[in-house]
């Protein structure tokens, strides 16, 4: 299969994504998913040379989700434990402060990452959980973790601080951490790029739209700013969190409600957003119930533009004016309405969309906003699988 491979894993809670790609020229050799983990109904999905392999079979764990796709791989001629993968890359969500660039996982990076379970306990026991099925399955392949924090550890004070107790926040750990920061990398870098100008030139701000959501505000290549704070469930409204709340609601719920912490837990993470609003947490079908003239769909899409109005509005002022904004991430990159809707009525602002450039069947990097706009408006694939496979291979030296 030629040599210099990475494998990159982002391992959640009942489901292991993968790629085996070359870091170099981004080319993706086999990607799948192994789904329902520890339920009934386990499967997986294995895409390699252009074409799909389905199973479905019970998976006890994330080490047998692992050997199953492993078993694929061989069964397509990659068999992965012989020469050819330098690194595997994992996508570990909290760093929190300790980690904050790419990390080769020894005993003692793994125990941490644990530990940091408290502050992202939907998603690091997963992400731990993935890397000890890879150690079981290559023992002697160096294995890189890449936070998705660690881009935005050094937010300046005055973003990254809640207004409370100063001690009670020092003793816990709370701050605004930000999350999708390989994505924001990613894509701010890819952005200077395709204008041709420096990154610390630029003034930006960057939507990452997928099922969660989040916006950044960057200046002079570093970010200033970033929507999601001590979890991922801060800021924009998302397929199935509710981004910012009055905290004051939480109280009133478990006052009144009787929700307790895995009430209120359940409701944040999984019963709120578009799917609480509409019923629905893919965009796709509430485009399709807006369509049919149903008023809950069309309230949660207002509520969602509203509040990416809202952010842009505070990071224009932060940033004191913007050269570029982009969108990215399966909603950002395929839903032209949600980015005219978004930036609707800024011309004054020099912010304007171009309804065709906007709604051309275009996959790649484009510009969306007219020719003689003063800022550029964006439309930029992210590829935290790329960026994790570069991380990783940087680290370990491999080309
Ligand atoms: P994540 O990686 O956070 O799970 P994605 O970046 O894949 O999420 O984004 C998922 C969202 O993108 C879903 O709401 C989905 O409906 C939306 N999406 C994906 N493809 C399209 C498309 N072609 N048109 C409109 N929306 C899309």
């Amino acid at each position: 299969m030629g040599g210099d491979l990475v494998l990159v894993v982002n391992s959640g809670s009942s489901s292991i994504k993968y790629q085996l790609l070359a870091p170099g020229s981004g080319t993706v050799v086999a990607a799948g998913l192994v789904e329902r983990i520890g339920e009934d109904g386990g499967a997986i999905e294995h895409t390699t040379d252009g074409r799909t392999l389905s199973d479905r079979v019970n998976i006890a764990d994330h080490t047998a989700g692992l050997r199953l796709a492993f078993e694929k791989f061989a069964e397509t001629g990659h068999d992965l434990a012989g020469a050819g993968v330098t690194a595997v890359g994992h996508r570990v969500v909290h760093g929190g402060e300790v980690f904050y660039r790419p990390t080769l996982v020894d005993d003692r990076v793994l125990a941490t990452i644990d530990e940091l379970s408290a502050l992202a306990p939907l998603h690091n026991p997963a992400n731990v959980r993935g890397i000890e099925a890879v150690r079981t399955l290559l023992p002697d392949v160096p294995q890189v973790a890449v936070f998705d924090t660690a881009f935005f550890h050094g937010l300046p004070d005055a973003a990254k601080t809640y207004a409370i107790d100063a001690q009670v926040a020092a003793a816990h750990g709370i701050r605004r951490y930000g999350f999708h920061g390989t994505s924001h990398e990613y894509v701010s870098g890819r952005v200077a790029e395709f204008l041709g100008r420096p990154a610390e030139s630029l003034k930006q701000i960057v939507f990452h739209l997928g099922n969660g959501a989040s916006v950044s505000a960057l200046r002079d290549g570093r970010p200033v700013d970033t929507s999601m704070g001590l979890t991922p469930l801060e800021g924009l409204v998302m397929g199935t969190r509710p981004g910012d709340l009055d905290p004051g609601i939480i109280l009133h719920l478990m006052r009144t409600a009787q929700l307790d912490v895995n009430g209120v837990d359940r409701l944040l993470n999984r019963g709120s957003g578009l799917r609480g609003m509409a019923g629905v947490n893919d965009f796709r079908e509430l485009r399709r119930l807006i369509g049919e003239g149903d008023e809950a769909a069309r309230l949660a899409y207002d509520v969602y533009v509203h509040r990416l109005r809202h952010y842009l509005g505070a990071y224009l002022v932060e940033l004191g004016g913007v050269d570029a904004i982009t969108f990215t991430a399966g909603v950002g990159e395929n839903n032209p309405d949600v980015r005219a809707d978004a930036l609707s009525g800024l011309s004054g602002f020099g912010i304007a969309v171009d309804h065709e450039r906007n709604t051309a069947p275009d996959r790649t990097a484009r510009r969306i906003s007219p020719p003689d706009a003063k800022v550029d408006v964006l439309v930029v694939p992210t590829n935290e699988e790329l960026a994790i496979a570069r991380a990783a291979a940087a680290l370990t030296g491999s080309p």
